[in-house]
C-alpha cells in the first residue's frame, strides 16, 4: 500500500473510530439509570472495555477500609457506635439499607453462598442457619475471615472500645470524643428535637465511663484542670491503646460550625456550670467550640486524625445544613490546627462538592463511606470523578459497614460498601481514561491511592508488601467478569 492510500485508510479508520466513540457516549447517556445489581443485558461491566478491565484490577487491591462500625464476636455487641441508630426509634431508612433491597440478596449469595434467586420466608431458616455455622466455624477469627472473603487487609472499626476478634493489625481503632466536648449538663441542647432527647444522654454516660477509666471522681472546678486531668489523659489513654483517629459525630448533636472562642470566655463557661446550673445553648456553644479546637489540636500533636461525621442522615429530626463541611471552614483555618488531619466521613454526602472545595486545605481528607452503601455505583462515580480529578492524594475508600439488623450484619454491609465502592471507582477512572483525563497506568496507581496507599499514608500503617491479591489467588467474595456476579 503507497502512503497516500495509506494514510487514507488511517483517516478513514480514525473517522470510523469516532463515530463509534460518538455513539457509545450516545448510548451511555441514554443508558437507563438501573441499578448495578438487577439483570441487564450483558452484564453493566460489558458496556465499558476500560471500566471492566479496571474493575477487575481493582478488584484486586488489599483495601483499607477507612470507617466501619464492625462488631466483636460477642454476642449482643453493644459497643459498635456511641449514638446508634437505634435508639432514634423509627426515622424514614432509604430503601437500599433495607433487608429487601436487592443488594443484600448479592451479599447472601457472595459471602455465605446461599444458592437461590429470591429471598424467600422459605428460605429464611436455611439462611440463618448457613450464617450462624460461620460464626460458629470461624469463632474469634470470623471478622477476619470476612476481611479476606472481601479482600481488604485493614479495616478501621469506629467503636466505643474494640472486643474480640477485632485486634490489630488487621483492625484498627477509632474511638468517639463528642463527650468530652460535653462536660455540663445538656438538658437545654436536648430538648431542641425528639432525637437529641434520646442522643444527648448517651453521651453523658460515655463521659462518665471515660471518668471512671481515669479513675477522676468528678469534674474539677476549672476548665484548665479539666483539660489536664480529663481531656488530654483520656485522648493519651486511647492513642495507647492504638486509636489511628478519633471521631466526631456532632452533626447528630449541633451544627459542625466550631467558631474561634477566646479561652476567657471558654473559662468562665466552665466554671460557672460545671457544679450545676443550667447555661444558655449560646454560652454552652462558646464552651463546645473551644472544647472541639483543643481536642482537635492535641489529637494532632498525637499523631491522631480527627474523623467528623459529614452525611445527610440519620434521623428525621436530623439538621442536614449543620453538617455541611462548608461549616468547618473556620476551624480548618485555624493556623494552629494545621498539624491535625481531618476526615470528613461519608465525604459530605450531598455536600459532596463542599468537601471538594475543603481539600484545598492541605490537611482535608475525604471517605465514600455511607455513600458506598446508599449510593449507586452511578452516582458515587460522579462524586469520585470530581474528587480525584483534583486532589487525589486525600480520597479514601470507606463503607460503614454496621450490623443494620439480626439478619443484616457488618459483614454483609461490608460486602456492599466494598463491592460498590470498587465498581463506582472502576466507571470514574473509566471514564477519565476514555476521555483522556488520566493514563491507563495512572488510573491504577489512583485506584490503588483510594483503596490503599492513601489511608496508608495518612494513619503511618505498615501495610503488607503484597498490595493485591497474587495472580493466582482470587478474592473469594467479589464477583469478577468470569464467576458471573450477582448482577448478571
Ligand atoms: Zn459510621
Amino acid at each position: 500500500m503507497d502512503e497516500a492510500r495509506l494514510a487514507g485508510a488511517c483517516a478513514r479508520w480514525e473517522g470510523a473510530l469516532a463515530m463509534v466513540m460518538m455513539n457509545v457516549r450516545r448510548k451511555e447517556d441514554e443508558r437507563p439509570a438501573t441499578p448495578w445489581w438487577q439483570p441487564r443485558e450483558g452484564g453493566v461491566m460489558t458496556r465499558d472495555t476500560s471500566a471492566a478491565e479496571l474493575y477487575e484490577f481493582i478488584r484486586e487491591i488489599r483495601a483499607v477500609d477507612n470507617h466501619t462500625h464492625a462488631n466483636t464476636v460477642v454476642s449482643g455487641d453493644t459497643e459498635a457506635d456511641a449514638l446508634p441508630l437505634e435508639v432514634l426509634g423509627d426515622f424514614p431508612v432509604p430503601v437500599t439499607l433495607k433487608p429487601e433491597s436487592p443488594v443484600w440478596l448479592a451479599a447472601y449469595r457472595a459471602l455465605y453462598g446461599f444458592s437461590h434467586e429470591e429471598l424467600s420466608d422459605a428460605h429464611w431458616p436455611e439462611l440463618r442457619d448457613t450464617m450462624r455455622e460461620a460464626a460458629e466455624q470461624h469463632g474469634e477469627r470470623f471478622p477476619e475471615w470476612v476481611l479476606d472473603r472481601i479482600g481488604t487487609e485493614v479495616m478501621l472499626a469506629n467503636r466505643v472500645a474494640m472486643g474480640p476478634g477485632l485486634a490489630p493489625p488487621r483492625f484498627r481503632w477509632v474511638s468517639f470524643v463528642d463527650a468530652l466536648m460535653l462536660p455540663l449538663s445538656t438538658r437545654a441542647e436536648a430538648a431542641a428535637t425528639p432525637e437529641r432527647r434520646k442522643l444527648y444522654p448517651l453521651e453523658a454516660s460515655l463521659l462518665r465511663r471515660y471518668l471512671a477509666e481515669l479513675r477522676v471522681g468528678e469534674l474539677p472546678g476549672m476548665l484548665e484542670t479539666y483539660l489536664r486531668t480529663v481531656v488530654l489523659p483520656t485522648l493519651e489513654r486511647h492513642k495507647r491503646a492504638g486509636c489511628v483517629a478519633v471521631k466526631f459525630e456532632a452533626a447528630l448533636l449541633r451544627s459542625l460550625n466550631f467558631a474561634d472562642v477566646p479561652a476567657e470566655t471558654a473559662r468562665a463557661v466552665y466554671a460557672r456550670y460545671v457544679h450545676g446550673g443550667e447555661p444558655s445553648r449560646a454560652e454552652y456553644k462558646a464552651l463546645q467550640d473551644f472544647l472541639f479546637r483543643e481536642i482537635a489540636r492535641e489529637a494532632g500533636r498525637l499523631g491522631m486524625a480527627v474523623h467528623i461525621h459529614s452525611f445527610e442522615g440519620p434521623g428525621a429530626f436530623y439538621e442536614v445544613a449543620g453538617a455541611d463541611p462548608l461549616l468547618l471552614e473556620p476551624a480548618f483555618n485555624d493556623p494552629s490546627l494545621r498539624h491535625t488531619s481531618f476526615v470528613l466521613v461519608h465525604g459530605g454526602g450531598v455536600f459532596a462538592a463542599h468537601a471538594r472545595a475543603m481539600m484545598w486545605k492541605p490537611n482535608v481528607y475525604v471517605d465514600t463511606s455511607a455513600m458506598a452503601l446508599i449510593y449507586t455505583p452511578e452516582t458515587l462515580a460522579a462524586i469520585l470523578r470530581d474528587w480525584l480529578l483534583q486532589f487525589p492524594e486525600r480520597v479514601l475508600f470507606g463503607t460503614d459497614a454496621a450490623s443494620f439488623g439480626p439478619d443484616t450484619g457488618w459483614e454483609l454491609a461490608a460486602w456492599i460498601g466494598t463491592t460498590q465502592t470498587r465498581t463506582a471507582l472502576a466507571m470514574a477512572l473509566g471514564g477519565m481514561v476514555r476521555s483522556g483525563e488520566v493514563s491507563r497506568v495512572r488510573a491504577e496507581e489512583l485506584a490503588t491511592m483510594v483503596m490503599r496507599t492513601n489511608a496508608g499514608s495518612l494513619y503511618g500503617l505498615s501495610l503488607g508488601t503484597q498490595g493485591r491479591a497474587r495472580e493466582s489467588e482470587v478474592v473469594p467474595g467479589l464477583p469478577s467478569r468470569e464467576d458471573p456476579p450477582a448482577w448478571s
